[in-house]
């Protein structure tokens, strides 16, 4: 490690994945730069499930007691018919998560989230308003080009830069990702809205029906705002970008006929937001040279599991740990290691997501939640 200090560790992108390789690259020790596009990030309105999985990797970051102590934790995953309310599953979390997965499961508010996780890192490890634009990998460092004119050498680059990475453009060529068919609709409800109904609102529960449902849950410890997210199938998408505003209307049409409970969700919704739901088949390479990827810009799925930035967080995780086998000269291995240690489970991960059927009859999730990626031996062979 005593030469590693000196080299450079480039990550593109300070999302969720960005955000968690930063600080635990950091933990270990590493000389580590983030350079992100956005001038700022907002606190976007949209919730996250952070499973147990995950937790035992923030209580390695020192995030999991902050993080716990502002989430809402439900004591189940309900799976409901969104006609009749029937039960279709109720999946033990709660205590039963801490007990059987050791660690909690949480709902959580991802702005809060990802301002607690950029705030741990230390002052100055992102740089905003770099928005990559070239990369040359010399074979003995990596030039990064930045729209803004300026440049910055590393050793190494993390692409942490999403659905649409520039970094897997350099090392697959251009292709755009595919629409799905489906949106996700997506609102925050306040607590005083809910409480003028006389209606019971669960922890976390997911309304389903033959071609769509909702997901709702709480983003709060306090529970003053509840959180709904849709699957809803839309042929062809009416415009570009990453969202659009939706509207009541919209809403009440798409869940016509569904529960009461639903009903109410909708009518206390004040705004609501689309999002087209976007996807690509698993890469052939998750790496190149002095060039490696990580998250939504690798294994990027529809968010059906609730396990998207899980998977961009377990990949930190397990490409910290194998660089800290390797050391940063021997990235090469490091990066196979990383790859053999990260593939089967993202792409099992993606493909069930893709699906949406997960937890919608009742099924044991031990083989998400219960994963300990520091209990893992490392597979040398893919
Ligand atoms: P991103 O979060 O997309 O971050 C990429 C970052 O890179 C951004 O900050 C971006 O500005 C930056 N960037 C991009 N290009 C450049 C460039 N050229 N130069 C510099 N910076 C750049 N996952 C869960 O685990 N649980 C959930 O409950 C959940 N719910 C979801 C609900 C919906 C509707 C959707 C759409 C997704 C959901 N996900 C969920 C999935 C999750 O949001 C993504 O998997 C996760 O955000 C991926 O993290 P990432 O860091 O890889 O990428």
């Amino acid at each position: 490690m005593s030469t590693d200090k000196q080299k450079k560790i480039a990550i593109v992108g300070a999302g969720l994945g960005g955000a968690a390789a930063a600080a635990l690259l950091q933990e270990a020790g590493f000389n580590v730069t983030v350079y992100e596009q956005s001038e700022e990030f907002s606190r976007l309105g949209a919730g996250i499930h952070v499973g147990p999985n995950v937790m035992k990797i923030f209580r390695k970051i020192g995030l999991e007691q902050k993080l716990s102590d502002m989430a809402s934790h439900p004591d189940f995953w309900f799976s409901r018919d969104g006609e009749t309310g029937d039960y279709m599953s109720r999946i033990p979390l709660g205590d039963y998560a801490l007990k059987e997965y050791g660690a909690p499961y949480i709902t959580i508010h991802r702005g809060d989230m990802h301002a607690t996780q950029i705030d741990h890192l230390k002052p100055g490890t992102v740089q905003f308003g770099k928005k990559l634009s070239g990369v040359e990998d010399s074979g003995d460092d990596v030039l990064l080009s930045f729209e803004d004119g300026t440049t910055a050498r590393a050793d190494i680059v993390v692409g942490a830069d999403g659905i649409n990475s520039k970094i897997r453009e350099v090392l697959l060529g251009p292709e755009d990702p595919t629409y799905s068919g489906w949106v996700a609709h997506r609102a925050l409800i306040t607590g005083e809205a809910l409480a003028k109904h006389n209606l019971s609102f669960e922890d976390c529960v997911k309304w389903w029906s033959e071609d769509r449902h909702m997901m709702v849950y709480y983003t709060t410890g306090k529970k003053d705002e509840y959180y709904y997210v849709t699957g809803v199938p839309q042929e062809k998408l009416e415009f570009e970008g990453s969202f659009i505003d939706s509207s009541r209307e919209e809403m009440f049409e798409a869940f016509k006929g569904y529960h009461p409970v639903v009903q109410a969700l909708i009518e206390s919704t004040e705004s609501v937001t689309k999002w087209p739901l976007k996807n690509r088949n698993p890469l052939p390479v998750w790496s190149e040279g002095r060039l490696v990827l990580l998250g939504d810009a690798c294994h990027p799925m529809k968010p059906h599991m609730a396990q998207g930035a899980c998977m961009a967080i377990e990949d930190a995780a397990m490409l910290t740990r194998c660089l800290q086998e390797t050391g940063i000269d021997d990235y090469a291995t490091a990066f196979k290691l990383y790859e053999n240690n990260r593939k089967e489970r993202a792409t099992r991960v993606q493909s069930v997501s893709n699906a949406n059927t997960f937890l919608r009859d009742q099924e044991d999730p031990a083989w998400v939640y219960g994963y300990d990626l520091y209990a893992q031996d490392l597979k040398t062979e893919g």
